[in-house]
């Protein structure tokens, strides 16, 4: 079994693909700000695109992709966008130099760290020339409650884990914190007349299993099969049905695994060390829940971690329960 998965640099990979759609003859264009997608007659026909020395036209396409990521272009404008009622979270994070070198042998692997609190963790993911990607997600409330500013809100989530203190003692920060809050939403609709919504600006799981290039990958690739069979076959309607299905059924799977993350975050380390089921957690996690057998597969271990839950949380005795060892909640964020 392949026990591994892959970390992708964002600035080399992106720009690589966009070299790659280059060569194959796509027309590339930088530096354009798309304003708004042109409808004639319910039917999505192009965009109104800018640059800053003041160049401004509209493109005409036969399909529009929206890939605008979080800023959700075409679903701001049909105000299709559906705030996620169950995740609130707050994330603050930042670029590192001098943190503790991993353990040997596990050079190169992200880390993630557990802070005691239901719905807050931290990653750690190296990447080249000596930097680390480090921040913490935790619930938009409790960062409220705590009346820190975001510094003194992330140091004192470090300061919660005795590994984490270690890998940040000599740590120092080489770019501006980036925030980002209240980012998990979904669209009503995901594909309608000349037009299909992928990656982030089709939907935003929260990032705790990486999800987020998976479901971009997968969509830009899906939407690509959908669009070729309209043409083949001028049935746009039916080819653009199955793509959103097909999406959002694959996109649940990483919804739900995150959501039950979240009732108790410790189902999955307890999982992922049992014989039976560690190879199923792994690959459950390297992704492309849209595969028939990776879905069915998942979903069996979803149901059988919610049964072992239901039993943790009906044993009061039971040690895994939420705040089992803090019953006066003396660890709170504050
Ligand atoms: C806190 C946090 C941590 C994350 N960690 C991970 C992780 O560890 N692993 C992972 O896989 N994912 C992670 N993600 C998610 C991941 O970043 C996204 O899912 C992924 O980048 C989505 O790719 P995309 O191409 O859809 O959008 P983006 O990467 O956001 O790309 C969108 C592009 O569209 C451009 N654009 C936007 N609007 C316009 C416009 N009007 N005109 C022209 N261009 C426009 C933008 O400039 C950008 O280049 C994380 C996200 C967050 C918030």
């Amino acid at each position: 079994m392949q026990t591994y998965s892959y970390n992708v640099e964002r600035d080399e990979f992106d720009a690589l693909l966009f070299r790659h759609a280059h060569e194959l003859g796509a027309t590339t264009l930088q530096g354009i700000n798309v304003r708004n997608v042109i409808f004639e007659e319910g039917r999505a026909v192009g965009v109104r695109a800018a640059a800053d020395d003041g160049w401004e036209r509209d493109l005409f396409a036969r399909v529009v992709v929206d890939a605008s990521g979080r800023r959700c272009l075409l679903a701001k404008q049909l105000r299709m966008k559906q705030k996620d009622a169950d995740f609130n979270q707050y994330s603050i994070w930042s670029w590192f130099r001098d943190v503790a070198p991993h353990p040997p042998g596990q050079e190169g692997m992200v880390f993630f760290h557990f802070l005691g609190l239901e719905r807050a963790w931290a990653w750690h993911i190296p990447l080249r020339d000596g930097v680390s990607s480090i921040g913490v997600v935790t619930d938009k409330a409790d960062f409220q409650k705590s009346g820190k500013t975001p510094e003194e809100f992330f140091d004192s989530l470090v300061a919660r884990n005795r590994t984490f203190v270690h890998v940040m003692e000599g740590a120092k920060r080489t770019r501006p914190w980036w925030i980002e809050a209240d980012y998990s939403y979904q669209m009503e609709r995901v594909a309608g007349p000349g037009w299909l919504l992928v990656g982030d600006a089709f939907r935003f799981v929260d990032p705790i299993f990486s999800s987020g290039v998976d479901v971009a990958l997968y969509s830009a690739s899906f939407a690509h099969e959908a669009i070729l069979r309209s043409w083949e076959e001028g049935r746009e309607d039916a080819a653009f049905g199955d793509y959103e299905r097909r999406v959002n059924e694959g996109v649940d799977v990483w919804y739900e695994t995150t959501a039950l993350f979240y009732q108790l975050q410790q189902l999955f380390g307890r999982f992922a060390l049992q014989r039976d089921h560690r190879a199923d957690v792994a690959r459950s996690l390297q992704g492309n829940p849209y595969d028939p057998v990776n879905q069915a597969r998942s979903r069996r271990l979803l149901s059988e971690m919610r049964s072992a839950y239901e039993e943790i949380i009906s044993d009061p005795r039971n040690l895994l329960r939420p705040g089992a060892l803090d019953p006066a909640g003396t660890r709170s964020s504050g």
